[in-house]
């Protein structure tokens, strides 16, 4: 997983960390704040209340409040203090004063107060006024206090006191003849209720932590989680859950980034596309737990066989992608393209003891060469790929010439078309070989391009351009035309070949072929059985109830009609048996592996059983050496065809051919012409 990934998820969880933290904490000062601002004014109310309960102790007569100052009789001093002294102490008044309207302290608890006089300060003046009020003092730091033997911080409330005639009253209309004023020790409320206060304050603030801690747990642990999916999701959207590797769509963006890299350093980068081939065999003949085996084994050898910053991917299906930058052209990619095939073609042993041979086609596109987008690049190794296996090269670099949808392409066609009206194309015949006389029974026609420009174009570089055209029917009846002429040529020369003519599927849906055979048989005055048709399985398949007809309609004139390529397009058995077709070609593929590839062999074999079961005769084409040559006849195939009886060659090198003393030819009517 990339790191900005990681580093974007972990700040989210800062953030909300510190943004969650932020948040409480306001809210935890505001709720502190709350709790113990009001502590003051509380202490102050709860010393206000004590205050009262000592005023309302009271025995206060008019007469104590004597205008000047009169010392109250031992009688009253006694009288009052009875009344206050049980409520004086921590938990009631610490002092009191009873003041007259000139400020003469008439009582005391303190005697040594009563007779003295002051000016009266702020509360004094508003006790008088009628208002009661408190202050706070601390008496340690009060200047020439009186009241220092107190110590500490006490709440002194004043009270005005109101007569009403001779009663004493609290009614606030009655007129004020004197205050009262009394100490509440202040410190030990305010530490009571600060205590309290502190406590709730406390609760809260662990509370909040708590809920914090809590909180932050939880998201923590959530997205952790989501981490994790997310990061599972990542990784099962960007690699191949059979064999782990990156996927297309990780490919895709690899070559993106190796591409800008490379072009950026003035380099070069290659896409690689290698297809297992005849991969739907393995699946079919061993199954899809074995078809699995084979890519979790290729993937494995492809991972190591590569390094790092080589990304290898799995495509899908059989198909493994390779991109390599900072190379410094073709010829590099080249290498790296052989190395991919050869780390392919290595057995792969599967678990049920079997060791499977297995071969690939590789496809390179290079950029900036061939295009700097990951899509192009991709599609275009798939054309090279495509070509590699139709050509059984094994390795191509893209050309436009191999792209069915470049421009190139169809200038082809029209070049084709044209070529065509001009001649310049024209057949090559490659001998066909009666294995078990030796005797040489016909020749395949396979058309050349002699190009104005360009030389010689072989067909794989020009045939799919042109076979899903119209022009498909024009090519076919132009080199069915040729060969049907030189046919006729080899006949009047006592030849009795036949001569074999590739169909393309689209030809076979067309009805004019049919009429073409009948005109250009007619035309060279050569019988129908002198005429082989080979048409592809995948033709065969492509529209089959058209090209059904058409082969009856073949059959019964008398032309022969073979089966090219088989094993390479899937044909199924039983589809096979239903076909009017008189001859089956072995694929190439199979023939050249004959001795390497045990599966090769095995197809070769089972064929070849399967085309005599059914009274077919088989052809093996691609035989390249003398033991392979061997081991058709010991499997008792009736025809080869390949480099090593002959090449493709020209009309006239073909007839020197023939005429060689080693060379022994069915006669035209059945005699050995030697
Ligand atoms: P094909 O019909 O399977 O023809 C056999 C191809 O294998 C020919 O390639 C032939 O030259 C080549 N070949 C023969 N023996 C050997 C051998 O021992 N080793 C190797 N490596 N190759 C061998 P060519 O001529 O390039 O033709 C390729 C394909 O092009 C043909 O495959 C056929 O499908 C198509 N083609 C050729 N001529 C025509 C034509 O006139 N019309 C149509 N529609 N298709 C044609
Ligand atoms: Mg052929
Ligand atoms: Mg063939």
């Amino acid at each position: 997983m990339p790191k900005t990934v990681r580093r974007a998820r972990a700040s989210l969880l800062t953030r909300f960390g510190v943004i969650s933290f932020l948040l409480l904490a306001a809210l935890g000062a505001a709720l502190v704040a709350q709790i113990l601002v009001p502590v003051k004014q509380e202490s102050k109310e709860i010393a206000e209340q004590r205050a009262r309960v000592v005023l309302a102790a009271n025995t206060f007569l008019r007469s104590d409040f004597d205008t000047g100052f009169v010392p109250l009789t031992v009688a009253r001093r006694a009288a009052l203090a009875a009344a206050f002294g049980p409520l004086a102490g921590p938990a009631g008044f610490q002092r009191l004063k009873v003041w007259n309207d000139e400020h003469w302290i008439v009582y005391s608890d303190d005697d040594a107060q009563a007779g003295r006089w002051f000016p009266p300060d702020e509360p004094m003046v508003k006790a008088f006024q009628g208002i009661p009020s408190a202050i706070v003092t601390d008496l340690d730091k009060a200047e020439n206090s009186i009241d220092r033997d107190l110590h500490g911080t006490k709440a002194s409330i004043y009270f005005p006191i109101r007569f009403d005639g001779e009663a004493y009253t609290d009614d606030p209309a009655a007129e004020v003849v004197g205050a009262f004023e009394i100490y509440i020790d202040y410190d030990a409320i305010y530490r009571s209720a600060f205590r309290s206060a502190r406590n709730l304050a406390g609760s809260v603030v662990g509370g909040l932590v708590v809920l914090y801690l809590a909180l932050f747990r939880l998201v923590a642990s959530a997205s952790k989680r989501l981490r994790r999916q997310s990061e599972q999701n990542r990784y099962q959207a960007t690699h191949d859950a059979l064999t782990g590797l990156p996927n297309r769509a990780a490919f895709a963006e690899r070559v993106t980034a190796t591409v800008e890299a490379s072009m950026a350093a003035g380099r070069h980068a290659a896409v690689l596309l290698v297809d297992v081939d005849r991969f739907q065999e393995v699946n079919d003949t061993l199954g899809h737990a074995s078809g699995d085996e084979v890519l979790v084994a290729l993937a494995d050898r492809l991972r190591s066989a590569f390094r790092d910053d080589d990304t290898v991917a799995a495509l899908g299906g059989d198909e493994f992608g390779l991109v390599i930058g900072g190379i410094d052209g073709e010829a590099r990619a080249r290498a790296v393209a052989d190395k991919l095939r050869a780390v392919v073609a290595q057995p792969v042993a599967l678990r049920g003891g079997l060791a499977l041979d297995v071969h690939g086609s590789v496809g390179v596109a290079l950029a900036p060469d061939h295009g700097d987008g990951a899509a192009v690049l991709l599609q275009r190794a798939d054309v090279a790929m495509y070509a590699a296996k139709r050509r059984h090269t094994g390795v191509e670099v893209y050309r436009a010439e191999l792209d069915h949808y470049s421009p190139l392409r169809l200038q082809l066609a029209g070049e084709v078309r044209r070529a065509i009206e001009r001649r310049e194309l024209f057949c090559v015949f490659q001998p066909k070989v009666d294995i078990a006389s030796g005797l040489v029974v016909g020749a395949e026609a396979l058309v050349r391009w002699r190009h104005p420009e360009r030389g010689l174009v072989s067909p794989a570089d020009f045939l799919p351009a042109v076979e899903n055209t119209e022009l498909a029917l024009p090519l076919t009846a132009y080199v069915l035309d040729e060969s049907l002429a030189a046919c006729r040529r080899w006949h009047d020369r006592g030849y009795g070949l036949h001569v074999a003519v590739n169909v393309p599927a689209r030809c076979l849906a067309d009805e004019r072929l049919v009429d073409e055979t009948v005109r250009s048989l007619a035309a060279h005055g050569l019988a129908a059985d002198h005429l082989e048709l080979e048409l592809t399985e995948s033709s065969l398949l492509a529209d089959a109830d058209r090209a059904r007809h058409a082969l009856v309609r073949l059959r019964e004139l008398g032309v022969t009609l073979a089966v090219d390529d088989f094993g390479t397009g899937y044909a199924s058995i039983p589809y096979l048996t239903g076909l009017p077709v008189h001859v089956v070609k072995i694929d190439q593929s199979f023939v050249f592996h004959l001795h390497d590839d045990p599966q090769a062999a095995a197809v070769t074999r089972f064929s070849i059983e399967l085309a005599h079961g059914l009274g077919l005769t088989t052809v093996a084409e691609g035989v390249e050496d003398a033991a392979t040559l061997e081991t058709l006849r010991a499997l008792q195939c009736d025809v080869a065809q390949g480099y090593h009886l002959a090449r493709p060659m020209p009309e006239d090198d073909l007839l020197a051919w023939l005429g060689r003393d080693d060379v022994s030819v069915v006669a035209a009517g059945a005699e050995v012409v030697s």
